[in-house]
């Protein structure tokens, strides 16, 4: 009989052999007519020969599945899939000639990603708990929704959302910054004085039109200012940290440990976005909030309320900020569902997904 204080029955000290990884880019009815489609999400399975699949989701479109199916199917068939972290540095050794940064990482994230779901799924615990033992799954965890326009602000503060981040994408490459401090000040005035508002800016500014639009929100408490500029213009994040009076947030296209390191030891940010389908996967962002973390740096990662963030978010984060998912990606079950403007993170083993039967 099992005594009450064994452990679960697991399969994690099992080898688990790796048989075949399979991607493929399910339609996203919906999604912006850009690369979000046309490079869209990528999901990614991988089997073993215990019977447990692994399900990951990465980015890259047709391209980011024939780096899965190709390079990192050759690189991995056959080995352990509960080696996740070994495994994970040999993908970017061997992709470093050619994918140092943008989608063969999107691929490589996918993968990653997978290969955490197998491993949760072999302890039989839920990722999340895997990365913190103490981790409490009942917790609600606050949210943040990006709106496009006025509608979508006036809906996700009908449905509860104390935090509302405005895209100002609309509003060109060189806007007018007093017309988006009236739209900062409606929307403070709509949601008062407690719930926070931020500004998406897409990366489309330069340096002084940043300064001028930072300049004119300043006055309604706006908790970041995310990706004026491009992001690789280092140097430009360097003289916005220095003079914005709004707080610069980033990194929603950085890669790797080593593109997030030089950011924060810059401490070009005082908000960091990792993308966790982008960025590397989980093994990756776990390095991120390392390093963020010893620095006294912010981390909300990029749509934080998809279940793959969200389980980082809820075992790793002081300061818990899931941003709103993807309404387009709907091609896998077990999404969290967010009501009031919160989120639970998953207490299934794995990430908790499945693909559609
Ligand atoms: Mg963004």
């Amino acid at each position: 009989m099992m005594n009450e204080d064994d452990p679960p029955k697991t399969l994690a000290m099992l080898p688990m052999q790796i048989t075949n990884i399979r991607a493929t880019q399910p339609p996203t009815p919906g999604s912006p007519d850009d690369w979000r489609t046309q490079l869209g999400q990528i999901v990614v399975e991988v089997e073993t020969d215990i019977g447990l699949i692994g399900v990951g989701v990465g980015g890259g479109g047709a391209a980011g599945i024939h780096v899965v199916q190709t390079v990192l199917n050759d690189l991995l068939l056959g080995r352990d899939a509960s080696n996740v972290e070994s495994l994970h540095a040999e993908m970017c050794r061997h992709t470093s000639f050619y994918g140092r940064k943008g989608l063969v990482v999107m691929a490589i994230s996918g993968v990653d990603l997978a290969l955490w779901d197998l491993r949760g799924k072999a302890a039989n615990l839920p990722v999340a708990q895997l990365l913190n033992p103490d981790v409490d799954l009942t917790r609600e965890l606050p949210t943040y929704s990006t709106v496009f326009d006025d509608a979508e602000a006036e809906a996700a503060f009908c449905a509860g959302h104390q935090a509302i981040k405005l895209h100002v994408e609309r509003f060109g490459n060189q806007p007018d910054p007093g017309a988006i401090a009236e739209l900062v000040r409606r929307t403070r005035a709509r949601l008062g004085p407690d719930a926070s508002v931020m500004l998406d800016a897409f990366a489309r500014w330069d340096i002084d039109t940043s300064l001028r639009v930072a300049d004119a929100i300043a006055p309604y408490n706006v908790a970041w200012l995310e990706e004026p500029i491009q992001p690789d213009d280092l140097d430009g994040y360097a003289a916005l940290a220095a003079k914005s009076p709004v707080p610069i947030a980033g990194g929603e296209h950085e890669y790797l440990s080593d593109g997030f390191k030089t950011l924060i030891d810059r401490r070009l940010h005082a908000v960091l976005q990792p993308d966790i389908n982008w960025c590397g996967g989980l093994t990756t962002l776990i390095e991120i909030y390392r390093m963020a973390q010893a620095s006294n740096i912010r981390v909300v990662p990029h749509r934080g309320c998809e279940p793959y963030a969200l389980a980082a978010i809820a075992a790793l984060d002081p300061d818990p900020l899931a941003e709103s998912g993807r309404k387009w990606f709907k091609c896998l079950d077990g999404f969290p569902a967010t009501y009031e403007g919160v989120v639970q993170a998953s207490s299934s083993p794995g990430f908790g997904v499945s693909t559609h039967p």
